[in-house]
């Protein structure tokens, strides 16, 4: 039995891979389970998985769920950090953490640290922390095994090859909800509008994220971290049936690719059962369907730009890009600002937030704190407006 802890396990991700791990209940024992405040839906998960021990984030959500699971096997893990106790205590063969945001980091931390498995659904970790984390799962030995369907699919497709042989990796993206919308409509979408995905279903933060193209930036800069190579040779390019999810070149011009249905659970199962393959029922029928590619237009997506930008500079701009963006989103989230202020709030953000150097973890925090609290300024005050 192998056994695993779910940080995250209210979420898009965490909830599907539930619903993976309910079909491998005989090689797989879920073992920890922690969310923010969703405190019914983790009951009624400790109810069907009976795990060892189990956290919320939110402290008062905390403290409801002790109270409710004050006769039951299943402990509830109560410290300053939660997450980070519980997922050394759980001590599991597998580490999956699904939490959203810049937040992911010290849980994706934690987990390099138990020289086991890390399978990654938290692209934020990596743009913040790539190389704090990378350094980590190599020093404990951690294999580091990603979640994000693209990253998923680069993973395939780079099994039994030498990366030195890579000419370069290409990153699909759907395009999302605005990809055949005019620019100056999509600047002024609803909520709604940029939470009509037409291919996959996630949660809100990233949903809106794909609206932008952010979250193909964001991919860019986590690609980099993951597999060592360098941005020169890292493309996007936009193929809006999401059937293809992302393939690599060689030296040679062979291409590499890995296809199958728009379905997290596929990239998730494979993070937990590698080198398996584990049966699935669902499969893609190709007949018919049509492959489409064209190259992002970078004027419209604004945001896919500036990720490239902050990744290829390094230092603390990938931090000040990601806060500023995870600010704005959740300020449109709120119908506090329009949809196209989300560019230019993280482009005004990159332009006027000093250079600051970011030599360990605690100025790592220093700076993600100071650009949020900088980017609500910004807002109050309309000041990114030009
Ligand atoms: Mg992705």
């Amino acid at each position: 039995m192998k056994t695993v802890a779910i940080i995250g396990s209210t979420g898009s991700i965490g909830t599907q891979a539930l619903d993976v791990l309910s079909e491998l209940r005989d090689e797989y024992e879920v073992v920890a389970l922690a969310a923010n405040t969703s405190v019914e839906k983790v009951l009624s998960q400790v109810e069907a998985f009976r795990p060892r021990c189990v956290t919320m984030q939110d402290r008062k959500a905390r403290e409801k769920l002790s109270f409710s699971l004050e006769n039951n096997s299943t402990k509830v893990i109560d410290t300053d950090s939660p997450l980070e106790s519980l997922i050394l205590e759980a001590n599991a063969d597998i580490t999956l953490v699904s939490v959203v945001g810049a937040f992911g980091l010290l849980p994706a931390l934690a987990g390099a640290k138990l020289g086991k498995r890390l399978a990654l659904a938290n692209k934020e970790a990596l743009v913040l922390g790539g190389d704090l984390l990378i350094n980590e799962c190599k020093k404990f030995g951690t294999e580091l095994i990603p979640v994000d369907s693209e990253h998923s699919a680069i993973f395939q497709c780079l099994l039994g090859q030498d990366i030195d042989e890579v000419r370069k990796i290409v990153l699909t993206a759907s395009g999302g909800p605005f990809l055949n919308t005019s620019k100056a409509q999509m600047l002024n979408a609803s909520v709604e509008d940029a939470l009509k995905h037409p291919n996959w279903v996630m949660g809100g933060k990233i949903t809106i994220d794909s609206a932008t193209m952010m979250n193909k930036g964001l991919e860019v800069i986590e690609a980099h971290h993951l597999f060592g190579i360098d941005y020169s040779k890292i493309e996007v390019l936009v193929h809006p049936q999401s059937i293809i999810h992302s393939f690599v070149e060689y030296n040679d011009g062979a291409i590499i690719s890995q296809l199958g249905l728009a379905d997290m659970r596929v990239p998730i199962q494979f993070a937990l059962t590698y080198p398996k393959r584990k049966f699935r029922k669902e499969s893609l029928n190709l007949v018919g369907k049509n492959l489409e590619f064209s190259t992002p237009d970078l004027d419209k997506f604004g945001c896919l730009r500036l990720a490239y930008e902050a990744g290829i500079e390094g230092g603390d701009r990938p931090i000040v890009l990601n806060a500023a963006n995870e600010v704005a989103v959740g300020q449109f989230l709120n119908q506090r600002i329009s949809f196209g202020s989300i560019y230019e709030i993280v482009d005004e953000t990159l332009k006027l937030f000093r250079k600051t150097e970011v030599c360990d973890l605690e100025e790592l925090l220093e700076v993600d704190r100071r650009v949020r609290e900088f980017v609500l300024g910004l807002i109050k005050t309309g000041g990114w407006r030009r």
